[in-house]
C-alpha cells in the first residue's frame, strides 16, 4: 500500500529522553513520534544508521500509523529482567526485585570476566529459584574454545542455562560451537535483516533466532521472517518508549508460538516515558495491546527535545526517508 501522504509538520513530535545508565553506548534516547490515520507511531532507527537502514524502522511506523497490527493470539508476553555485569549482591537484588521468572545475565564483559560470570549467575539462580529460567548474553566475543570452555562451566554454575545468545560472531563460530555444547545457542547480532534468520537457520547455526520487529519492517514482515526461519523466536526491544514497544508486543502477541520470554522489559531503562500507562513488567508480564497507545500531551511536552538543531535534523531525516521509501511493500 504506497503511502503518498506526508504527515503535517504539527503531527511530528521529536523526543529526547535521559536513559537511567548509560546501553549501547546511549545516555540519552532520541527518535519521532508521529501521528497518522491509525494512530500513533514511533520512529527511532539509532543515529548512525543510514537512510536505507532507517527506512525499514520507518515501514515499522507506517504499519503501525496506517493499518495497525493482526489480531493477536494471547494477552501477556512473559518477559526477562536484565542483569548487567554488576556484582553478585545487585543481580541477587536486581532479580528478586524483578519479579520475572527468567533472567538474561550479561557475561563476557572483559577478557578475564569468567570468575566474575560464574559468581553472578550462581547469585541469579539462587534469587529465581530452581524453576527460573537463565539466559546469558556475550554479545559476539568470545572466539570458538574459549566459547565452549565458558558456555560449560557457566552452564555449571547455572544448574542449567536456557541458551546462550550470540557466544561469537560468525554463523561459523556458532554453528562450530552448537556442534559442542548441550546448551541451546541463540542468534541475535546475526539477525539484522529479513534474510539473516533463514541463513542462521540454514547453516545450522542456532537453535533460537532473536527478532525485533522494528528493525524488520513491521508486525506482518517479522512474522513471515519467522516462518521462514523456522526456528523458536524471542522477541526483543530496539529500545523504543511504550508506543514502539507496542508493535514488539504485538509481534510476541501474534506469534503461532512463543516458548520463551521476550526481551521487552526496557522501558524501565528509561528515566521516563511518553505514554501514562507505560508498559513496564508486572509480575514479569506485559500485556499485548490491540491498538498504538496514545502518547500523553504532558509527556510530550516533558521529552521535547530541548535542542532545535537536533530537532530540526530527525525532522528532516524522517521526512527524507519518507520521501524516499515511503511505501508499504
Ligand atoms: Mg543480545
Amino acid at each position: 500500500m504506497p503511502v503518498s501522504e506526508l504527515p503535517r509538520l504539527d503531527a511530528i513530535h521529536v523526543y529526547a529522553i535521559p536513559m537511567r545508565s548509560k546501553f549501547r553506548g546511549i545516555t540519552v534516547r532520541e527518535g519521532v513520534l508521529v501521528r497518522g490515520p491509525g494512530g500513533w507511531g514511533e520512529f527511532c532507527p539509532f543515529v548512525e544508521y543510514d537512510d536505507r537502514e532507517a527506512a525499514h524502522w520507518l515501514a515499522t511506523t507506517i504499519e503501525q500509523i496506517t493499518v495497525g497490527w493482526p489480531e493477536p493470539l494471547r494477552d501477556r508476553i512473559p518477559v526477562n529482567c536484565t542483569v548487567p555485569a554488576v556484582t553478585p549482591e545487585r543481580a541477587h537484588e536486581l532479580v528478586a526485585g524483578s519479579g520475572c521468572r527468567t533472567a538474561k545475565v550479561k557475561v563476557a564483559d572483559h577478557p578475564d570476566a569468567l570468575a566474575e560470570d560464574l559468581a553472578r549467575v550462581e547469585a541469579v539462580r539462587s534469587a529465581l529459584g530452581p524453576a527460573g529460567a537463565i539466559r546469558v548474553d556475550a554479545n559476539a566475543v568470545w572466539d570458538v574454545d574459549t566459547a565452549i570452555r565458558a558456555i560449560r562451566e557457566i552452564d555449571r554454575a547455572a544448574d542449567g542455562l536456557e541458551y546462550v545468545e550470540q557466544p561469537c560472531r560468525t554463523l561459523e563460530e556458532l554453528a562450530a560451537v552448537r556442534r559442542r555444547v548441550g546448551v541451546p545457542i541463540a542468534a541475535d547480532e546475526s539477525i539484522r535483516r529479513a534474510e539473516d534468520p533463514l541463513r542462521v537457520a540454514v547453516a545450522g547455526a542456532a537453535d533460537i533466532a532473536v527478532l525485533k520487529c522494528t528493525p524488520l519492517g513491521g508486525v506482518r514482515r517479522a512474522l513471515d521472517v519467522a516462518a521462514a526461519a523456522g526456528l523458536p523466536c524471542v522477541i526483543s526491544s530496539a529500545l523504543e518508549t511504550s508506543v514502539g514497544l507496542a508493535a514488539q508486543l504485538a509481534l510476541a502477541g501474534s506469534l503461532p508460538h512463543l516458548d520463551h520470554a521476550c526481551g521487552l522489559g526496557t522501558v524501565t531503562l528509561f528515566e521516563g516515558d511518553l505514554v501514562t500507562d507505560s508498559l513496564r513488567p508486572v509480575d514479569g508480564y506485559l500485556p499485548v495491546p490491540r491498538t498504538s497507545p496514545d502518547p500523553d500531551p504532558a509527556l510530550l511536552e516533558k521529552y521535547r527535545h530541548p535542542d532545535p538543531d537536533r530537532t530540526a535534523w530527525w525532522t528532516e531525516r524522517f521526512l527524507r526517508i519518507w520521501r524516499a521509501y515511503g511505501t508499504r511493500d
